[in-house]
């Protein structure tokens, strides 16, 4: 993660970056503003590193567009991803995993474009194509297509999005 933060038009510092892991088994993420982020342990379980790397992209660039999700959390359960996502992030002690469900609000399509977009911008800085994000809205659709749940709930268009990226 920290090489796509060091690319964003507004770089935040690392120490400035939080990641809040959910104890949720839909696959989605969110960013809270202020450099803050969620992920579901269900993202962490389902997507490879490509996948991962796509979301990501993607969500930093809802935060440097100024997207925020009024992301909230609810319910309880069990703290893990930890070991996961040390693997991503070096100097992991600034994550902070919380038991709950990720509950946020759907960002418009017109910020899902805009981010898809940014998020190809920012991968390209890091040296990453943008088949990175092609191949994870396809799996997004592909692994949660049919549940309405998750990532495509709160990120709506996904087929509509990929066309829009093959176009680029
Ligand atoms: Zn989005």
């Amino acid at each position: 993660m920290a090489p796509l933060v060091s690319h964003m038009n507004n770089p935040r510092p690392l120490s400035q970056v939080r990641v809040r892991i959910m104890d949720d088994p839909q696959i989605n993420a969110a960013s809270a503003g202020g450099g803050e982020f969620y992920v579901t342990r269900g993202l962490l379980e389902k997507a490879n590193d490509e996948h991962l790397r796509g979301v990501l992209a993607h969500e930093l660039a809802h935060d440097d567009l100024g997207h925020v999700a009024k992301a909230q959390t609810l319910g309880a359960g069990l703290n893990i991803g930890m070991i996961l996502l040390d693997q991503i992030f070096p100097g992991s002690g600034k994550l902070t995993p919380i038991a709950g469900v990720l509950v946020a609000n759907s960002y418009s399509r017109q910020e899902e474009y805009e981010a898809d977009r940014h998020g190809v911008d920012i991968l390209a800085r890091a040296g990453y194509s943008k088949a990175v994000m092609i191949n994870t809205l396809t799996w997004l659709l592909q692994t949660s297509g049919g549940s309405g749940g998750g990532m495509l709930a709160t990120h709506p268009g996904t087929q509509e999005r990929i066309d829009a990226l093959k176009k680029l």
